[in-house]
């Protein structure tokens, strides 16, 4: 039972490219209600439901209240581009470091198409930060994006620091909604 549709989605990238393995830290950025939370706590074994398998870790962070769920984490009324956040990311992951980063976050839409667009993309472009202070070398990053006129320069900004680039439309997705992901793997880390 998922606390909201959009756990859909994520279901369905992490089935083609196996984002998710058991032992993995993941950090779910804008996690409310928390329905990708109950993904990726189910696929990294963080509640360690299957003893056999490696426990993973789940942080959840959301401006929002996210209700509690075992297995996570989470940073109710916390905003992820806050440097202060990002700080205490890094203290609650393990060896402060992050395998996958997933942001499903979204700011409330304005009604003004390229305004929402360019905050979203913004946002993303924040994560690129976040990247480098929590995620590990060769990790993934999964960042929702409203398509428009600056997509190209969030993708080439992931292009620099990520090997492989990949714009996804989940069919999970409504058609009739600018709505995309960008699944970046294998970071760079700067200076490694
Ligand atoms: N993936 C979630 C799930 O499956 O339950 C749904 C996420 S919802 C579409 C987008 C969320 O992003 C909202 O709860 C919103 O509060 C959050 N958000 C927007 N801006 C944020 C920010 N700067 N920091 C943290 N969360 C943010």
């Amino acid at each position: 039972n998922f606390r909201c549709r959009s756990a859909f989605k994520l279901l369905e990238i992490d089935g083609k490219f196996r984002l998710l393995q058991p032992g993995h830290s993941v950090l779910d950025c804008g996690a409310a209600p928390g329905a990708w939370s109950q993904v990726a706590v189910d696929k990294v074994n963080s509640a360690g439901t299957d003893p056999t398998l490696s426990q993973g870790t789940v942080i959840g962070i959301d401006l929002l209240r996210i209700p509690p769920l075992d297995g996570a984490h989470f940073l109710s009324c916390h905003d992820v581009t806050d440097p202060t956040t990002q700080a205490k990311l890094r203290g609650l992951l393990p060896n402060g470091q992050a395998h996958v980063i997933l942001s499903d976050m979204a700011p409330n839409a304005s009604g003004f198409k390229d305004m929402d667009h360019e905050k979203l993309i913004n946002m993303c472009l924040s994560l690129i930060d976040l990247a480098e202070k929590v995620l590990q070398p060769k990790g993934s990053l999964l960042c929702k994006y409203w398509d428009g006129i600056l997509t190209h320069k969030l993708q080439e900004k992931l292009l620099s620091v990520f090997a492989s680039v990949q714009t996804l439309k989940p069919e999970a997705s409504r058609k009739d909604s600018s709505e995309k992901y960008f699944l970046a793997r294998m970071y760079k880390k700067p200076g490694m």
